[in-house]
């Protein structure tokens, strides 16, 4: 998960990296009132958006008083920053900057280790820096046993020749930068710029921070940085039952068991779309997991059923420890429970363990929507084909 520039400015300050104050508004009245608070000469109004360059969009105004923070906050409310829409900004203290520097440190997954990348001439974007300037970008390999600690960023700033009498000031502020990395479960953590001020004080005045999902375990309180307002509301729902399910832009509804096979579903509906009118593709990725039991099956069909996009969904199944028995009473109990819910057709595979009677069982059911075919190549084309016939009569009749 990425953090917006507020709330990695409140994790440095946690983890006392030096940051400004800053006060978070979603309106140009709560700027004004914040600028107000802060009560510095001048303050900055900045877009709160999870992407780069927001100093170039225009998203990043410098205000000297409370009414120019407010008109600024006018302004940058509602902008359009990169297909981000800016929902709030932050209103900071003013820094008096002499010097832009770049640092970050990161996982660096190919050399299985962390890499720490400064640079004398920050501001700039680092792609930019890395292109034009790449021998201006330190990059020191940071053994992840040790991380950040007081003799990597003492080497930092031997090689970057930094300034000798901001040295202990400099490595501090980066080993607290370490700190965070390591004690966030950061993957990434990036500050651009990193300022030393008029009076020699040394600021990370910009925060770019990724966290690894995958050690949400360990920070019980990290479900409120969550950013809800950009997640589909799909998705979310999908994530309240558990469901491993990513939306997709097609019209083909996917549910299969095991990440692999689901994959391979999404890739033989799309090429099985490929020639046909509408060209349908794939709705979504839904991996229901091994245990596919008729409430899963239940809620994965109603999630599914709830894109207005999805014309027809296919259910691929490989019965492994699950006997496809038991899918095909998931199916069967998933359609009673969802009644009229369920309203588009599905087209069942079913293949491995107890397939004789997992068919039996769906064929008996004889529901009208249900159909079984026996090949994954066959069942993709005909859940193409279910979803090109609707998408073909929907706009002929001019709807769409
Ligand atoms: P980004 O463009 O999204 O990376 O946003 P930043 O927070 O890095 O701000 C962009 C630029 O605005 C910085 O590189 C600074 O040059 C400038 N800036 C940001 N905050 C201040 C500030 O407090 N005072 C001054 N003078 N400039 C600032
Ligand atoms: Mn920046």
């Amino acid at each position: 998960m990425d953090l917006f520039e507020y709330q990695a400015r409140d994790l440095f300050e946690r983890h006392d990296v030096p940051v400004l104050r800053g006060i978070v508004a979603t309106t140009p009245e709560e700027a004004r009132r914040a600028a107000e608070e802060l009560g510095t000469n001048v303050v900055v109004v900045k877009a709160q958006v999870k992407v780069g360059g927001r100093g170039k969009a225009g998203g990043v105004k410098l205000a000297r008083s409370p009414e120019e923070a407010e008109q600024h906050a006018r302004a940058i409310l509602g902008m359009d920053i990169k297909g981000h829409t800016v929902n709030t900004v932050m209103i900071a203290e003013g820094a008096d900057i002499a010097d832009e520097y770049y640092f970050s440190l990161l996982l660096d997954r190919a050399n299985r280790t962390y890499l720490a990348m400064f640079s004398l001439e920050g501001g700039v974007e680092i792609e930019t820096l890395a292109e034009e300037r790449p021998e201006a970008l330190i990059r020191v390999a940071v053994d992840p046993r040790t991380g950040l600690d007081e003799s990597v960023a003492r080497r930092i700033a031997e090689e970057a020749d930094f300034p000798v009498e901001l040295r202990d000031q400099f490595v501090n502020v980066l080993v607290t930068l370490g700190d965070v990395y390591r004690e966030a479960d950061a993957t990434l953590v990036e500050v651009n710029p990193l300022v030393k001020t008029g009076d020699g004080r040394i600021i990370a005045l910009d925060g770019k921070v990724t966290l690894d999902d995958n050690a949400d375990f360990r920070h019980p309180d990290r479900a409120e940085l969550v950013d809800e307002a950009a997640i589909d509301p799909l998705e979310l729902r999908a994530a309240e039952k558990h469901l491993n399910y990513v939306k997709l832009d097609g019209e083909v509804g996917i549910i299969g068991n095991g990440a692999g096979l689901v994959m391979s579903t999404l890739d033989v509906v799309a090429y099985a779309g490929e020639d046909l009118p509408g060209t349908p593709t794939p709705a979504n990725f839904l991996d229901i997991g091994g245990g596919a039991s008729a409430q899963v099956m239940a809620d994965g069909l109603d999630i599914i059923l709830s894109d207005p996009k999805v014309e027809a969904v296919f259910v691929n199944v490989f019965g492994g420890i699950t006997a496809c028995s038991e899918v095909a009473k998931g199916i069967r109990g998933a359609l009673e429970q969802l009644g009229d819910k369920a309203s588009k057709p599905i087209v069942v595979r079913l293949d491995g363990n107890a397939v004789e009677v997992g068919r039996e069982i769906l064929t008996e059911y004889d529901h009208p929507l249900v159909t079984v075919v026996e090949t994954m190549d066959e069942a993709a084309r005909t859940a193409a084909e279910r979803a090109s016939e609707a998408l073909s009569s929907s706009s002929t009749s001019g709807r769409n």
